[in-house]
């Protein structure tokens, strides 16, 4: 073994040791574990109608999309997918990229002109927190969801040089499933002429008039000054990623953004599912499916005590062991929920995550939630 691989299995051993070695869980066609870990929120990865238009398109288009973007890889789905979004996202236009993962990075480059200072929360995802690495610009984290602490950071970096502001918050925040105060995010970055980007990703489809998402339920969708990113792999159940803003900006990230130019295109079968996931959310039928989501996160308001207004419930557990011991004796039950430890929690407490799912019948959904309980 080389000295390299000596180290890094010694760093494993000492992950393993404190509770934080990871394992994969391969499912299968068959799997019959109920789901509150994925992120499938209104259950629309497996709809007859998403799954029939993937099918279609496949046949149709082949498997991947070829090429890049600005080479073969834009085909009329990805156009009418872009549409579609930019309308329901109340945007001038919607850009789509093969990742929430590379639109977060694309975004972040995008925006940092030179001299950019960026301000983000402090409990951001980690592909913003690497999108303003990459920017290489400076930064400063503003407390959690905390608009004040935002204004006071903002201003000192305002008076500390004559450059632009970029502001970076997430709607629904992916750990804990609670709410950015997006209004007063944007009435702050407006009193210092920042621009605010928001990550809707876990807010597309779930909150927000016919599940618009946080910005539209703002009421800040198609300023000038608001940017939003949003991943196709969560409440519309396939991938990819979009930025989705104010017209000036489309062009630049076609020319210029690196995620967006280097990267192969969506494949055409995943945009078409994500179109058709796209109209079942927007219609009575999601609103339906949202309907499920409210009444299950009373429910587990009811028996956890926290509060949340998206489709992520967490419940804190003692230590990492303690919540690794936890989520695999659900499993073991047949109930897949979400573990997350250090480094994937910003407070580094470790905590089951719970996630809703319209499709989890109501039946499965309450085994699952005395499972939780009896193996706590
Ligand atoms: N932003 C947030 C808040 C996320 O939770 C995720 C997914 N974990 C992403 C971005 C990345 O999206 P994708 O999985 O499509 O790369």
């Amino acid at each position: 073994m080389t000295d390299l691989l000596r180290v890094l299995a010694r760093k494993a051993e000492l992950r393993a040791r404190a509770g934080l070695r990871r394992e994969l869980r391969p499912r299968s066609a068959g799997d019959t574990l109920i789901d509150l870990a994925g992120n499938d929120y209104l259950g629309l990865a497996v709809h007859p109608a998403v799954i029939d238009a993937a099918v279609q398109t496949l046949r149709g288009y082949g498997l991947g999309a070829t090429g890049s973007r600005l080479v073969r890889g834009t085909t009329d789905l990805h156009e009418r997918l872009e549409a579609a979004l930019a309308d329901w996202m109340g945007a001038d236009f919607a850009l789509v990229y093969s990742s929430g993962y590379l639109a977060n990075l694309g975004a972040i480059r995008g925006l940092a002109l030179p001299g950019t200072r960026i301000v983000i929360d402090e409990f951001a995802h980690a592909s913003l927190l690497d999108g303003v690495r990459l920017s290489g610009m400076e930064s400063r984290t503003y407390r959690h969801a905390d608009a004040a602490d935002a204004d006071r950071i903002l201003g000192e970096c305002s008076r500390a040089g004559d450059g632009r502001l970029l502001l970076i918050t997430e709607s629904v925040f992916s750990v804990d499933g609670d709410l950015a105060d997006l209004a007063e995010l944007h009435r702050v970055a407006r009193a210092h002429r920042a621009v605010l980007l928001v990550d809707d990703a876990h807010g597309l489809g779930v909150i927000g008039p016919r599940g618009a998402g946080g910005v539209v339920g703002a009421g800040i969708a198609g300023e000038p000054d608001v940017v939003v990113t949003a991943t196709l792999s969560k409440a519309l159940g396939g991938a990819g990623g979009v930025i989705a803003g104010a017209s000036g900006l489309r062009q630049h990230l076609v020319d210029t953004g690196r995620t967006f130019i280097f990267d192969t295109a969506l494949p055409p079968a995943t945009a078409a599912g994500v179109a058709a996931a796209l109209e079942l959310a927007r219609s009575a039928d999601g609103g339906a499916r949202r309907d499920i989501l409210a009444a299950r996160r009373s429910r587990l308001t009811g028996l956890f005590g926290a509060v949340t207004d998206g489709g992520v419930f967490p419940i804190p557990a003692e230590s990492a062991e303690a919540a690794l011991a936890w989520a695999n004796a659900c499993h073991e039950r047949g109930v897949a929920v979400g573990c997350f430890r250090p480094p994937s929690t910003p407070d580094h407490i470790s905590r089951l995550r719970l996630t809703l799912n319209a499709g989890v019948s109501e039946a499965d959904f309450e085994l699952a939630l005395q499972t939780i309980q009896e193996t706590r």
